[in-house]
């Protein structure tokens, strides 16, 4: 008889996102002459750009004839996409990579959430504390969390808190961990650390031979000089970290899906009774046995966004992101509201005024202002007290989501 992987029934629905679609649809029926703006969703909103449209339609023809016609791909991606990725996103940052460290996927998610697959249920898993819950998720389900509790932390995860008393700059924890997840620039707090910060954590990874997870999904949107965009701008790094970036918030591959993982050859693990096992085969073992690689269309469409006009194009469209975001983070400002983020991602953290909680603070921006903003309490127990804005709306409603918290809200929240 079939039994089930019972670390999944231990997974609470989640219910962040329906439960704010649920107040917005009640609100809309009891006042549906609202105009609801909606900075809470962190997808995009600009169509992909027209190199990448090119490059789609291009593809599409190649497939519609019998010599130009592609089946399956390599499972880790075509070369012309691995290679292109290296010496447009690592060589100028002095970083070298082989074209096999490269790995091409269908978006970040799929991989952050796979690469557990390669860690035994021994591991001690340490996050940041706001989350992007896929982290934590993805072990839950690996059976590397143990149980839930009352304060929303799960048992055997190592949380390390970023708040604004730390400067939302994560802390070396005091209970040394086998594997970290860093997510740089952060979502949801928008936060980024400098190359000393992050030299910090891969010492400490070197030292106590820890394997970082990087999530630079956001990497794209890093407009301060100095901030890393890649953990192997760090000496070292390649010994201990995986690192993962995606399409989607870089050129609106949110919909077609595309990203890539960076799993160095030099990152080896000493297993009892055994030589070093090298990452880097292993995760190749994987993704041959379970993953069949990413749509030649897509590559080359993902291609077509290092060419100069794709990188004029998308560069402009991360521009109008971030006007978005320097609109909500000086506008709330002059609110008085205490602001984060928003400089080097497109994400906003705010910090909610004493006395009330995120859901309510959620429920008087819909009933007072409507605009929709996300719970900072969805991102973990350290997100209480805090509320996320996305920069992707459009930049009229945006303005106008703005100027109504300014105006309706002024000296009530
Ligand atoms: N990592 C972070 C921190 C994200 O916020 C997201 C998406 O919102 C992802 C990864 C997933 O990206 P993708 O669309 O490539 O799966």
């Amino acid at each position: 008889m079939v039994s089930l992987n019972e670390q999944f029934l231990k997974l609470p629905e989640s219910y962040l996102f329906s439960e704010i679609a649920g107040r917005v649809k009640a609100f809309k029926a009891a006042h549906p002459e609202a105009e609801v703006i909606r900075l809470g969703i962190g997808d995009v909103t600009k169509p992909l750009v027209p190199s990448v449209i090119k490059a789609l339609r291009q593809a599409v023809e190649e497939m519609a004839e019998s010599k130009t016609f592609r089946g399956y791909g390599p499972e880790q991606g075509y070369d012309f996409l691995r290679q292109t990725i290296i010496q447009k996103d690592f060589m100028p940052r002095g970083i070298s990579l082989e074209t096999d460290e490269v790995f091409i996927s269908d978006g970040a998610k799929s991989d952050i959430g796979n690469i557990t697959d390669m860690l035994s249920r021994e591991n001690r898993i340490a996050v940041t504390d706001p989350v992007y819950p896929v982290y934590v998720d993805s072990n839950v389900m690996g059976g590397r969390a143990g149980e839930l509790l009352e304060n929303g932390q799960w048992s055997d995860i190592v949380y390390i808190p970023c708040t604004a008393e730390n400067h939302f700059i994560p802390e070396l924890p005091l209970v040394c961990p086998d594997v970290i997840y860093l997510c740089l620039p952060n979502n949801p707090t928008g936060m980024t650390l400098s190359k000393s910060e992050l030299k910090k954590w891969v010492d400490y990874a070197l030292e106590n031979k820890i394997l970082i997870l990087f999530d630079a999904a956001y990497a794209a949107y890093i407009q301060e000089e100095d901030i890393p965009h890649s953990i192997y701008e760090i000496q070292g790094a390649k010994e201990v970290a995986i690192e993962f970036r995606s399409f989607s918030k870089t050129a609106g591959f949110t919909g077609l899906r595309c990203g890539y993982t960076v799993v160095p050859k030099a990152l080896t693990i000493k297993m009892p009774h055994r030589e070093q096992v090298s990452v880097n085969r292993l995760w190749n073992r994987r993704q041959c046995t379970k993953f069949n690689g990413t749509a030649y269309i897509v590559q080359r469409a993902a291609e077509a966004i290092y060419t100069e006009a794709g990188q004029k194009e998308i560069r402009g469209i991360i521009r109008y992101y971030m006007e978005n975001a320097r609109i909500i983070r000086e506008g709330l400002k002059e609110a008085g509201f205490e602001i984060y983020g928003g400089v080097n991602a497109p994400y906003i953290w705010l910090k909610i005024p004493e006395g009330i909680n995120s859901w309510a603070f959620f429920d008087r921006l819909l009933t007072e202002c409507q605009v929709v903003g996300t719970p900072g309490i969805g991102f973990g127990p350290s997100g209480e007290g805090y509320f996320r804005l996305t920069a992707f709306a459009d930049q009229t409603e945006t303005r106008q989501a703005i100027q109504r918290i300014q105006e309706k809200a002024a000296g009530r929240f």
